[in-house]
């Protein structure tokens, strides 16, 4: 297995303390970073081909130079830890176990591109997550890493931690904005891009958890070393968040260049039960579907565009062949139509309708025209939407019909299901 570098100090006793990062090289690479110039810093990060690891895989130094470099305003950093994208769950294990590497690399990303103050955007529903990563920025504060003049550098860095309140839109970034602003966490139609016009009118930042804890390791160890670690677009490792029917669900910290199947089998344990794999969600449930000989492929951003899905957010999804897709699709669906914030046509109205549809094959009602339906509203809606909501709901609703269209044939002519033989699922409602 490859060095970790994210979950090193997962197992340590207290890892969440200041003393423990200290003691196992933690605020080292922020003090070599204040020896740096910020330019020096965003070259470093370019070279080392980090990607954002929230779900839309941007190149991080790309993201930062888009900052306007003329502008008289504040800028500000925003640390993106709204992670809601069903299947994920790495970001909170970093909050809880990790805290410091979080504030580590925040304030190095601050430095590099002249903001003075972070905010820290935390989903609603993590609780603990929420007070270890406080309790930790309270200890930051105590120690001078946070504050004036931070290690006698004379740069300095407040953090103000902002709760969410339970929206999975609210992980998208204008949309994240705009509740930090006290707002309904509506998203914006982009451009302006936040970078330019951001959180309070002026030029931002956000980045994810995960993305932000890999600088004290770039700036230690080099751009060029961290790139060595993966493929020639992105740099490093990243973490997977395993669920499903796999012998050991959890998070894995692998390079870039895993495949799919090393993870599953070698990592997560493969199939419970000696069943067959069925199907896997690599990305989030955002991700188009992959069916059980589609896993050969590396997963990093470009090896899964290129398998015609996409890695997101690493959220791997495990089916196996026990599990009836139209009703996993119903899951999802009913997941989109109750978090579409509401205001595009499409988004709002097409999530309803599949919800609805999905819901009348699974109860045996089903009528033979409704897989086709299915595709017709998922490929009339695509692309026409003010965020990117709408076009994650559209892979799954296109992909799982038609990668399995015979499930779905099969509850419309016998009003059942055929994995598990008898099956009807009624009182689904619709809301
Ligand atoms: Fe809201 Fe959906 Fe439009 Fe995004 S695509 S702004 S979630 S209605």
């Amino acid at each position: 297995m490859a060095e970790l570098l994210l979950m090193r100090r997962f197992e340590i006793p207290d890892s969440h303390t200041l003393r423990v990062y200290r003691e196992t090289g933690g605020y080292q690479g922020l003090a070599k970073a204040f020896g740096m110039t910020p330019v020096a810093i965003l070259d470093a990060v370019k070279r080392s081909n980090l990607r954002g690891l929230g779900g839309a895989g941007f190149p991080t130094a790309v993201k930062w130079g888009f900052l306007p470099k003329d502008s008289p305003k504040p800028r500000y950093l925003v640390v993106n830890a709204d992670e809601g994208e069903p299947g994920t769950f790495k970001d909170r294990y970093l909050l809880e176990r990790d805290p410091h590497a979080l504030i580590e690399g925040m304030t190095i990303a601050a430095y590099a591109i002249g903001s003075h103050l972070s905010f820290v955007y935390i989903r609603g529903e993590y609780i603990k997550p929420f007070r270890i990563f406080s309790a930790a920025v309270h200890e930051a504060y105590e120690a001078g890493l946070l504050g004036k003049g931070i290690l006698g550098s004379g740069f300095d860095l407040e953090v103000i931690i902002h709760r969410g309140a339970g929206a999975y839109i609210c992980g998208e970034e204008t949309g994240l904005i705009s509740s930090l602003e006290g707002k309904k966490g509506w998203p914006k139609l982009k451009p302006p891009f936040p970078a330019v016009r951001g959180a309070f009118d002026c030029p931002t930042i956000v980045n994810n958890v995960e993305t932000l804890c890999h600088l004290p390791h770039i700036i230690t160890l080099g751009g060029q070393w961290f790139a060595a670690l993966g493929t020639k677009t992105q740099g490093g490792t990243r973490m997977y968040s395993v669920s499903g029917h796999v012998v050991r669900p959890g998070v894995y910290e692998l390079p870039v260049t895993a495949t799919l199947r090393e993870l599953i089998e070698n990592h997560a344990g493969g199939m419970p039960r000696g069943r067959r794999l069925k199907a896997v969600v690599p990305g989030g449930s955002s991700a188009q579907i992959l069916t059980a000989d589609e896993i050969d492929v590396t997963m990093d951003v470009d090896g899964l565009r290129d398998a015609g899905t996409m890695a997101g957010s690493a959220g791997v999804i495990v089916m196996d062949e026990s599990t009836c897709i139209p009703e996993a699709l119903w899951v999802l669906a009913r997941f989109y139509a109750h978090e579409s914030c509401g205001q595009c046509t499409p988004c709002r109205e097409s999530t309803g309708w599949v919800e609805k549809i999905l819901a009348r094959i699974l109860s045996g009602k089903g009528r033979p025209e409704d897989p086709d339906n299915l595709l017709d509203i998922a490929r009339r809606g695509a692309g026409t939407t003010i965020c990117a909501f709408y076009d994650g709901a559209v892979n799954p609703y296109l992909s799982y019909v038609e990668k399995f269209r015979s499930e779905f044939d099969y509850h419309i002519h016998h009003g059942e299901c055929d994995v598990q033989p008898g099956r009807v699922v009624t009182g689904l409602g619709t809301r």
